[in-house]
């Protein structure tokens, strides 16, 4: 069918001195359709023996995980890489194009240095981290021959019932876009944007799932979700946006529909938005058999038609259905299809891999390269796990200090390991995890009593024997992630238990909870005397928690998701709109409220305490309270450290847009500073503000910024702070 393999000498495509529209147009007219379809096709696992016909042929384009079949388990050193390697040497030495394969794996929070789960990462309110984390994980990954990530996750997490929100950067556009892009840059370096050819040690990052999957009713995963196009546009494809600004690569379409029509097949959001009005010219990927599933969700009556609506919907590779393998070809042959959709695709999945140097370096490389975490990897895997450590309470207890007497350390993840790593760590390993056990009995020693958490005479004793109590508690990883949704947010069976009986010896009790969600604390805010929430933290759990216990590192970690009261208190976020009863969230207040319970979240948006007190002085501006359309101005807060220890204040500024076309947030992130300060010391967190940081989307969908009153609030949360007003003025000039 594809006839011999062309000479080298006739692949004119290979001339790495040409720009790559040249080459991708060079290569693209000398390819069959059989050959143009197969770029389009992602297989999994794939194996280098079986497929290799397959691989000869040019039918396989790409490939997400690769299966042991050189022998040895995936996970071995050098295993998976040299079944990357064996296949694509098929691809290449064998086809008659030599096309590299592209070979994806989902590299979520770190590859073998495993950090915290995004959702972690997201409380440390650090771009430069985030964006460190994800540099070593795709140097982590290249030596394991993967050259694209299925990160970052940016759907917009209002839903804790949702097991992926562990995967999400949170609840606020500004700081998941903002992350996210600081993601893309670590995974992607500039090479991939920029340049012709890569920096070796970066990988192409993937924008996942446009959009609205946070939406998912009821938090079922894969649900149903309905939402209008202009909720969508003011908040849930703002990261999107901000991750296509900052070059991501790749965007991966969403499983559930919006508004009854399935992503893999929303011609409107993918062509007309995503690749038309934002400029979108990297790869828009399916997600794991989308295609297929266009079928079940009773848009496409077999699997032909399905991948005529996700081409014509502008999807240009097919994960796993099978489908553009099977039916593309007869589609455009019949005239169903233009071939020019299935063009476009293949010159963007070919620009990828020129873009990526996949061409000049098709193979790993240095087979004995390892990528085990080093003291440097570690070191970054440390500061990102402390930034993931939220203290929400703490009645003094915390931090303990040096000469502590006996400790007692109790719950299911005392001596946890692999738990501790989380969601999608696919090549993180159990025994790279230093438990809190070993971590905190390196700093005391015969201090130290560990318990499994069964209560006998023995352990009652221990724990009156003991000066302090620290309990580890929360969810298993496998209770949050995908397809992993729960209906009650509360602690797992027998926990609360557990701490009702600690409690009871009246001892301090310092909680920890390691979870992928936002969890009911109430009963255990009541019980305990602190509580540190720190999501899943990866390889240095326990010495960053023992970081944070002993006060050697202050916690400075916020919620990048609203707590809510209990259960039944979902959906609430910080993007709560007013209604006619209720026009501000109050703590206590009464507007809009339950007949059981009021309205107001358990813990807010960006909440979270230090081992210090900061006061806050009025938000100011340094100039004009009027703000020119195109101009910016000044706004600035003094915070004063009041307390006996230095510590980091995450000062965080939000808005309200009082009277607008369409109804808005009563509360929106728009920045943040952090001020690292000593005891007594006063900083100023000044924040450059723009017009268009207050746009919005009309009531026709058009951006639209409206001359007028924006109120703005400098705080440690998104509920609390210091407000001023500011006027956006009708005119262009610019302020001074
Ligand atoms: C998930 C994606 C993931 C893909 C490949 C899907 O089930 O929704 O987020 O990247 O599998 O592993």
């Amino acid at each position: 069918m594809t006839g011999g393999v062309i000479d080298s000498a006739d692949r004119p495509w290979l001339d790495s001195s040409l720009p790559v529209p040249e080459r991708v147009e060079l290569l693209l007219a000398r390819m069959t359709l059989q050959e143009k379809v197969g770029q389009t096709h992602q297989v999994a696992n794939i194996h280098p023996h079986d497929d290799a016909d397959q691989l000869a042929s040019g039918a396989i384009g790409s490939s997400l995980f690769a299966s042991g079949a050189t022998g040895g388990n995936e996970r071995d050193e050098g295993v998976l890489a040299a079944n990357i390697d064996a296949a694509q040497r098929h691809a290449v030495e064998a086809s008659r194009l030599g096309i590299p394969v592209l070979f994806g794996r989902d590299v979520i929070h770190g590859h073998r240095t495993v950090g915290p789960i995004p959702l972690g990462l997201a409380a440390s309110f650090d771009e430069s981290l985030v964006e460190q984390l994800a540099a070593v994980a795709a140097s982590e990954a290249v030596v394991d021959g993967v050259a694209w990530t299925f990160a970052p996750m940016v759907d917009l997490s209002e839903e804790p019932r949702w097991g992926r929100v562990a995967e999400s950067l949170g609840e606020t556009p500004v700081l998941s876009g903002r992350l996210a892009a600081a993601m893309v840059r670590g995974f992607q370096g500039t090479g991939v944007t920029g340049a012709d050819v890569s920096d070796r040690d970066r990988i192409a990052a993937c924008a996942k799932h446009f959009a609205g999957y946070g939406l998912s009713a009821g938090g079922r995963d894969y649900d149903t979700v309905s939402v209008g196009e202009n909720t969508l546009r003011n908040l849930h494809l703002r990261p999107f946006r901000t991750a296509v600004d900052a070059g991501v690569c790749t965007v991966m379409a969403a499983f559930n529909d919006v508004d009854g029509t399935p992503m893999h097949a929303h011609r409107h959001l993918l062509r007309d938005v995503l690749k038309g009005e934002w400029g979108f010219d990297g790869v828009v990927v399916a997600d794991w058999n989308g295609i297929g599933q266009l079928v079940h969700q009773g848009v496409a009556a077999d699997l032909r038609d399905a991948a005529r609506l996700a081409i014509e919907a502008g999807v240009d590779l097919d994960m796993c259905s099978g489908s553009y393998a099977a039916h593309l070809a007869d589609l455009v042959e019949s005239g169903e299809v233009d071939v020019e959709l299935v063009d476009d695709a293949v010159r963007r999945l070919l620009t990828l891999k020129l873009r990526l140097g996949l061409f000049e370096t098709p193979y790993v490389g240095d087979p004995g390269r390892t990528n085990a975490p080093t003291a440097a990897t570690r070191a970054v895997a440390r500061r990102a796990a402390h930034g993931a450590h939220v203290l929400v309470s703490n009645n003094g207890v915390l931090p303990l200090t040096a000469e502590v007497g006996t400790v007692h350390l109790s719950g299911p993840f005392a001596e946890a390991g692999e738990e501790l790593l989380g969601t999608w760590t696919l090549d993180g390993r159990g025994e790279d995890v230093v438990s809190p056990a070993t971590a905190f009995g390196e700093r005391l020693g015969d201090r130290l009593v560990v318990s499994d958490g069964r209560f006998s005479d023995r352990a009652v004793q221990q724990v009156r024997n003991a000066e302090v109590t620290v309990a580890v508690v929360g969810e298993h990883p496998w209770r949050s992630g995908e397809a992993n949704s729960v209906t009650d947010i509360g602690l797992p069976a027998g926990q609360l238990d557990h701490l009702r009986q600690l409690a009871r010896l009246g001892k301090p009790l310092v909680v920890v909870v390691y979870t992928g969600r936002p969890l009911d604390l109430g009963d255990v805010l009541d019980l305990a005397d602190a509580v540190l929430v720190v999501w899943h933290p990866g390889v240095e759990a326990g010495p960053a928690l023992a970081d944070i216990v002993f006060g050697d590192v202050g916690p400075h970690g916020r919620l990048p998701m609203t707590f809510p009261r209990t259960t039944g208190h979902i959906p609430t976020s910080t993007h709560q709109r007013p209604t006619g009863r209720l026009v501000e969230l109050h703590e206590e207040g009464t507007q809009g409220r339950y007949l059981d319970d009021q309205v107001y979240p358990r813990l807010p948006f960006g909440h979270g305490l230090t081992y210090t007190t900061f006061d806050y002085g009025e938000l100011r501006t340094t100039g004009s309270l009027e703000l020119g359309r195109d101009g910016s101005l000044d706004v600035e807060v003094d915070v004063t450290n009041t307390g006996p220890r230095a510590g980091r204040e995450v000062v965080q500024l939000s808005f309200r847009d009082p009277v607008a076309q369409v109804t808005r947030p009563l509360t929106e992130l728009v920045d943040w500073v952090a001020l690292d300060l000593g005891p007594g010391e006063q900083g100023t967190a000044t924040f450059t503000v723009r017009a268009d940081q207050f746009a919005y989307y009309g009531a026709d969908n058009v951006l639209r910024v409206d001359p007028g009153e924006i109120r703005l609030t400098a705080g440690p949360d998104a509920l609390h702070g210091s407000s001023l007003s500011i006027t956006i003025t009708p005119t262009t000039t610019t302020n001074p």
